[in-house]
């Protein structure tokens, strides 16, 4: 394959339709690029002059194009388009899914973020053949979803054949916060492909939202965007017996190399009752949480540490419009 692709002086595009094929390409050829979408690849074929003998197209690999309802969560394959997505998550929030089990509306917290990001990335042309696993593995800074997975903890699975037994394969799961390495840098080892995501059920009183903030209202991408997720509890006996935070997550795209969690922020408001002086106290630890520097790449530094801050606002008011 790789003789071919030097005569012909371009790359060669093969095209399985077996995920065991696939992934035995994989290990044979470890510098092969998969390819869904092209909207990344393209780009980089096209401006940036990428050179690569061998793309891979896995449109037609079935495991990697399903979606699937579990017990745990939404199991999402890597190839699935962003506006087949849309379908089934437009379809699950609305009638709790197909079959006899029925999922409640407070378990799709997840489901409902991630259905309103998408509708504000990019357009109609690029969500109909974008992936879900080209959008991760590209790991743009200002990547929309990357924060919304961060946040809601989804797990991203990941599959390899296992060294010298050709038939057998290497399962991994990485926490989608601990995927992100650095700049465009994720934790996918040579001979790993990204099989699918888990997005977990919301808890009861768990609530997640999504942000984003462009320039242009459509088809633009985010000057900064964010996923964030709080889990209450009703306040024990002899504690004010009000909503205290019992968990959280906030995560912001835009405002460094990888999106970053507040977690200092979190720390914050763990045990806190979900009240203006908590929301107080949360924006003061924020500036440490999003550091961004004057020389920072995209400029823009204090619009961008505004921006960080007035989505915190609009999340606080937001869960506590839903717990009137
Ligand atoms: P491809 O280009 O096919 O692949 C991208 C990379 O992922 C490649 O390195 C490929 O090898 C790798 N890859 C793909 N699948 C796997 C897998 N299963 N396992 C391992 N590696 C894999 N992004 C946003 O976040 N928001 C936007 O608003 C937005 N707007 C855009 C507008 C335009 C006009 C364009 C061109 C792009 C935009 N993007 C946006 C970026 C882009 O659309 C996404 O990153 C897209 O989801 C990539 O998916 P793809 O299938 O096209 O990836």
């Amino acid at each position: 394959l790789l003789m071919r692709s030097w005569i012909s002086e371009g790359p060669v595009w093969v095209r399985p339709t077996r995920f065991a094929d696939l992934l035995r390409i994989k290990a044979m050829y470890p510098q092969a690029r998969l390819v869904v979408g092209s909207t990344e690849v393209g780009v980089e074929l096209r401006f940036k002059h990428l050179s690569c003998p061998l793309l891979v197209g896995v449109t037609h690999v079935a495991e990697l194009n399903e979606v699937e309802v579990t017990e745990e969560g939404l199991r999402i394959g890597a190839a699935v388009t962003l506006s087949h997505l849309e379908a089934v998550l437009k379809e699950l929030l609305e009638d709790g899914g197909s079959g006899t089990r029925k999922w409640e509306k407070w378990r799709m917290e997840g489901c409902a973020a991630l259905l309103h990001q998408l509708h504000w990335f990019a357009g109609r042309q690029i969500r109909n053949v974008a992936s879900v696993g080209g959008n991760i593995v590209t790991a743009s800074p200002i990547s929309d979803l990357n924060p919304v997975w961060m946040a809601t903890a989804s797990v991203f699975e990941l599959e390899a054949v296992a060294d010298g037994e050709q038939e057998q394969s290497r399962k991994r799961e990485v926490p989608a916060s601990g995927f992100f390495l650095g700049y465009r840098r994720v934790d996918l080892r040579e001979k790993e492909i990204l099989r699918s995501v888990l997005l977990p059920w919301t808890r009861r009183w768990e609530f997640v939202k999504e942000f984003k903030q462009c320039h242009r209202r459509d088809d633009d991408i985010a000057i900064v965007n964010a996923g964030m997720r709080v889990k209450l509890r009703k306040g024990e006996e002899g504690e004010h017996e009000d909503w205290v935070v019992e968990d959280a997550c906030l995560v912001y795209g835009g405002v460094g190399p990888i999106p970053i969690a507040a977690n200092r922020t979190v720390r914050g408001l763990i045990g806190r009752r979900w009240t203006p002086d908590t929301l107080t106290t949360a924006l003061a630890n924020l500036s440490d949480d999003v550091v961004i520097t004057k020389d920072a790449p995209g400029g823009m530094v204090e619009f961008r540490k505004s921006l960080a801050a007035s989505f915190l606002f609009k999340f606080f008011v937001h869960v506590a419009m839903k717990m009137e």
